[in-house]
């Protein structure tokens, strides 16, 4: 069966999910939305690889290390912990032999290396940037070694501008390896200048629902070209409009769709089909 909505950058895989996990994936793929859940560091990945076992299809994975796991410091109750204190990153060394096992584990059902980047938001420091380059970099090396697209996680803040520091590494890998070098930049939140930069590096670009309720991501949203856009959810976090406010989950994608067919101005199900286009190129999604 062909989706209608694939949901490119969830996270069902997290602990937010643990109450009526197999309700929310239901949910979704009886409604024709199909789903990446995106690791962030070993258990997580590994439960996102786990999930695609347990349904027929429409549930796929991206294995890897989120920069903020490569250093001890980030808290976060919805990804991994139960405990109300929040959960403390164990600051995770890029461990490739665990993940090369993952995706030969895996098979055609792990899609992507990721999310991998760069964040200097919650991470203001040289030190914690240099763990967070070292990471990024051993994962642009196994994506290329099992010919995976990069999902990329970019935030600045700061500790400086993370785009530019990202588009100067992806240039001189793209330089050595430039037709094997592909990816999306998830959530993105770039300038306009930045987002032609990576659309030139023949990168996509993903948009979560922050389009349905934050007015700057319009302009974004209108010089991506429609063959290099995709939708995400990054479920449970940013609920699209009319559901913002809750626990997101990636039946929530055809609000986004919706959006971007707005802001594009153009028919809703031309708009659908596209960004399963998209989605199905860049990630040879295969039943
Ligand atoms: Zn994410």
């Amino acid at each position: 069966m062909q989706p209608q909505f694939i949901d490119i950058h969830a996270h069902t895989n997290f602990t937010a999910f643990d109450a009526d996990r197999r309700a929310v994936v239901e949910r979704a793929l009886e409604a024709g939305v199909w789903m990446i859940n995106v690791g962030t560091q070993q258990d997580t990945s590994r439960k996102a690889v786990e999930m695609t076992r347990e349904f027929s299809e429409g549930v796929y994975a991206i294995v890897g290390l989120h920069p903020i796991h490569a250093n001890a410091s980030f808290h976060d109750t919805q990804e991994i912990g139960k405990d109300s204190r929040g959960f403390t990153s164990r600051g995770e060394v890029f461990d490739k032999d665990f993940y090369r096992k993952l995706i030969k584990e895996g098979g055609k059902k792990v899609v992507g290396i990721g999310e991998c980047g760069l964040d200097y938001y919650h991470a203001p420091n040289p030190e914690e940037h240099k763990r967070q380059r070292v990471a990024f970099i051993a994962q642009i090396e196994v994506a290329l070694e099992f010919d995976l697209p990069l999902m990329l996680h970019i935030r600045s803040g700061a500790g400086g501008n993370a785009y530019r520091d990202v588009l100067d590494i992806l240039k001189s890998y793209k330089e050595k390896y430039s037709d094997k070098l592909h990816g999306n930049i998830h959530f993105f939140a770039g300038t306009v200048k930045e987002a032609k930069e990576f659309l030139d590096l023949g990168f996509y670009l993903s948009y979560t629902g922050v389009v349905t309720f934050a007015k700057q991501y319009e302009e974004l949203v209108k010089i991506t070209p429609m063959d290099r856009i995709m939708s995400e959810t990054d479920c449970p976090y940013v609920a699209p409009v009319p559901e913002r406010g809750g626990r997101n989950e990636p039946f929530f994608v055809t609000h986004i769709a919706n959006k971007i067919a707005g802001i594009k101005e153009i028919d809703l199900i031309e708009c659908q089909k596209q960004l399963v286009d998209n989605a199905f190129k860049l990630f040879k999604l295969t039943a």
